[in-house]
């Protein structure tokens, strides 16, 4: 087999840490049991992993693990959010509040929404990626319901200052919710101190099995109703139907657990990772950085590219690094990303972008090596630019 390209796409999702797999294994086998199974042995053994991972998830964002439902996804769980909140309260007002450069999981959901009848604000972002504290105050009304915005951006790393809009939030009475799939694991939340009534997590963007997620449901003060979208036996607590997915639950609080205890060194190592190929990339010029320059993701590079084609410039990329071009929800569609013309890209340099998303098994070496590989492909499509012109 010819050499794979090194691995850059750890927003997409990444590999299984081997810790996490070796927690998980047991549950596709010898502890196999329905955690709804209340008659036997094999039951009562997987409702004790389940029991001990969702009180480790519950205290790695300060709930408590009444508070944790289990989805599919962060997909799931915002959905579930969303179109939950807008179900359980349209007769106090049918407006919601979220963000143009939200995930489609968001805006999708949101969309539907208007179809029937309701009113969603889109605030813009500035051009550093975050949003504007006084439109989000202009926006509010008495009907507002609900303000969605997400911790962590996937395409461009940008941090919200979700802490500050809660407050915002809690003052007016409107209920918080905030997509932390790229978020959990990488900064540190609390859903008390920040005031945050739903959050929405996943495992898989932190070295975690696909397929599982979380949506944090406040209990207390307020207690926030939920309609759900998934009716069956009314497994967890009635919010979302259907047989646990243990194994899946059992990787999730593991890469959790690994990724908070972790943080402060991957995230120290992985920043200078992304600082080694900022500086290499930034020498040849015309390079531009997408997001807040600090207020981002420690792995997350994105990258504008002057001067040069952007299909080009991912398949000169290509046969080295494993990198995506806008979000990998939509790099099947040729559009330029939502979010890159939400913080005013020219169409030309949205499309020559390029994310570079390191993780916790890059290597200085890999670092370098997709450095050098750069560096040539921008510097010879530049050329052949020139010779062309
Ligand atoms: C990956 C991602 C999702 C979707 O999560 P799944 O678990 O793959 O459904 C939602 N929001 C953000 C910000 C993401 O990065």
């Amino acid at each position: 087999m010819s050499q794979r390209p090194i691995y850059l796409d750890n927003h997409a999702t990444t590999p299984l840490d081997k810790r996490v797999l070796d927690a998980m294994l047991p549950y596709f086998t010898e502890q196999f049991g329905n955690a709804a199974s209340i008659n036997h042995v094999y039951g009562w053994e997987a409702e004790a992993a389940v029991k001990q991972s969702r009180e480790t998830l519950a205290a790695a964002i300060n709930a408590s693990p009444e508070e944790i439902v289990f989805t599919s996804g962060a997909s799931e769980a915002n959905n579930l959010a969303i179109k939950g909140i807008a179900e359980a309260y349209f007769n106090k007002g049918k407006h919601i509040i979220t963000v143009k450069t939200e995930h489609n999981a968001i805006l999708d959901p949101c969309h539907y929404l208007e179809k029937l009848g309701f009113d969603i604000t889109f605030l813009p972002v500035k051009s550093d990626g975050t949003i504007d504290i006084g439109d989000l105050i202009g926006a509010i009304r008495s009907e507002t319901i609900l303000v969605s915005v997400m911790a962590a951006n996937n395409e461009i790393g940008v941090i919200q200052p979700i802490e500050e809009i809660a407050a915002i939030c809690r003052g007016n009475d409107i209920l918080f919710h905030t997509d932390a799939a790229q978020a959990i694991g990488k900064i540190p939340l609390d859903v008390e101190e920040m005031n945050i009534d739903l959050m929405s997590l996943t495992a898989h963007k932190i070295y975690g099995p696909k397929g599982i997620g979380a949506l944090y449901v406040r209990r207390n003060k307020p207690r926030v109703q939920l309609a759900p979208q998934m009716h069956g036996g009314g497994h967890e607590r009635g919010m979302r139907s259907g047989t646990l997915y243990v194994p899946q639950i059992v990787g999730f609080a593991k890469a959790v657990e690994i990724s908070l205890a972790e943080m402060e060194e991957e995230t120290a190592r992985v920043v200078s990772l992304r600082q080694r190929l900022w500086e290499q990339l930034e020498s040849i010029g015309s390079i531009y950085i997408n997001g807040h320059p600090t207020k981002r993701l420690p792995g997350n590079l994105n990258i504008s590219v002057g001067g040069v084609d952007g299909q080009a410039l991912l398949l000169g990329l290509q046969t080295a690094a494993a990198v995506s071009s806008g979000s990998a929800c939509t790099s099947a569609k040729i559009s330029p990303s939502h979010v890159l013309a939400a913080i005013g890209r020219s169409d030309k340099l949205a499309y020559a972008s390029i994310r570079f998303g390191i993780g916790r098994f890059n290597t200085t070496e890999e670092i370098d090596a997709v450095a050098k590989h750069s560096i040539e492909t921008i510097q010879s499509l530049r050329q052949a630019q020139k010779v062309m012109s």
